[in-house]
């Protein structure tokens, strides 16, 4: 190598790696969970011109020679935040991103990667680049400008454009990702990632920690069923869609919050109660909940869903 060719392609690393001055994410690290997978556990709260939108948990996986990205966040401006924390620990390109869901909090970030990383490949469930295309990315969009009185400014959403199957494979280097597709669970949008060679499970929203999701998209009954069968997986590390990472109590955890609220809620609404009367037996039931972040604002709504969800079990 010349001198000169030597004093290019220094140039070149030092000059033109994007870093993004100010982001939502600065302040959160980028931490290892496993071999090859990093986590940036966001905030809890819901977005606000605080977190400028920021609150999931976007995942990396370092392979031999590229980056994989698992839900890279609400915004533009997350997802350079978000590629920030992998430029510090890696110059290998991002060749592929996975979005969990339809819920703009984790896929919105897209477009940083885009930018960047033109080749870049995109998945999602198909029912979630359909429920995008149709109106759903302007939706959460239009929410999340709302959300953070405009923080979110410039996003555009790039819907990806490569459709998951239940069971694919997606292999890039020494790396395998296991596709798990959920029919209706936190969303009827549900991809689930095993990372193989880390025993390591990426939720989505399907299963969280110390965070109430919402579950205005979701059936309790749906969600219980995808975490028995997340469950039977060879993994040992749990990364929620919100939340620290863990092992595999955070499964029978979250599923233990579901199934209380369900049953007992049918169970009452059977003896003619209304949501509201039930609400405060309920909250006794769940109490080990109580201090997870949104559960005021959500847990009556999870109560009237689930009721919902009961009555139409009755006629299935
Ligand atoms: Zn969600």
């Amino acid at each position: 190598m010349t001198i000169k060719s030597f004093l290019l392609m220094a140039f070149t690393a030092i000059f033109f790696r994007p870093v993004f001055a100010g982001t939502p994410v600065d302040a959160y690290p980028a931490e290892q969970v496993a071999a090859h997978t990093w986590v940036i556990h966001g905030p809890l709260a819901f977005p606000n011109p605080e977190n400028r939108g920021f609150m999931n948990n976007p995942g990396f996986i370092i392979t031999d020679s590229s980056v994989i990205v698992i839900d890279p966040g609400s915004t533009l401006q997350v997802g350079q935040g978000v590629l920030n924390k992998i430029r510090a620990i890696t110059d290998k390109p991002v060749t592929h991103v996975l979005d969990s869901h339809i819920h703009g909090d984790h896929w919105l970030g897209n477009q940083a990667f885009r930018d960047a990383f033109p080749k870049a490949r995109f998945y999602a469930h198909p029912a979630m680049i359909e429920e995008a295309r149709a109106g759903g990315a302007e939706n959460w969009l239009e929410q999340m400008e709302r959300l953070t009185q405009g923080a979110s400014k410039g996003t555009t959403a790039v819907i990806p454009d490569h459709a998951l199957a239940d069971g694919q494979e997606i292999k890039v280097d020494n790396i395998t990702i296991r596709v798990h597709l959920a029919d209706w669970a936190h969303t009827r949008t549900d991809a689930m990632f095993v990372v193989v060679e880390d025993a390591l499970l990426f939720t989505g929203d399907t299963v969280t920690n110390q965070r109430m999701p919402r579950m205005d998209d979701g059936s309790f009954r749906g969600s219980i069923k995808v975490i028995d069968a997340a469950q039977q997986y060879p993994v040992r590390v749990v990364v929620p869609g919100h939340g620290p990472t863990g092992g595999k109590e955070l499964l029978g955890n979250y599923r233990r919050y579901l199934d209380t609220v369900y049953t007992e809620a049918a169970k009452y609404r059977d003896e003619g109660l209304e949501p509201y009367e039930m609400k405060e037996k309920i909250a006794a039931d769940v109490a080990a909940f109580g201090n997870w972040s949104g559960f005021d604002g959500e847990f009556g709504k999870h109560i009237s869903l689930a009721v919902l969800e009961a009555e139409q079990a009755e006629f299935e």
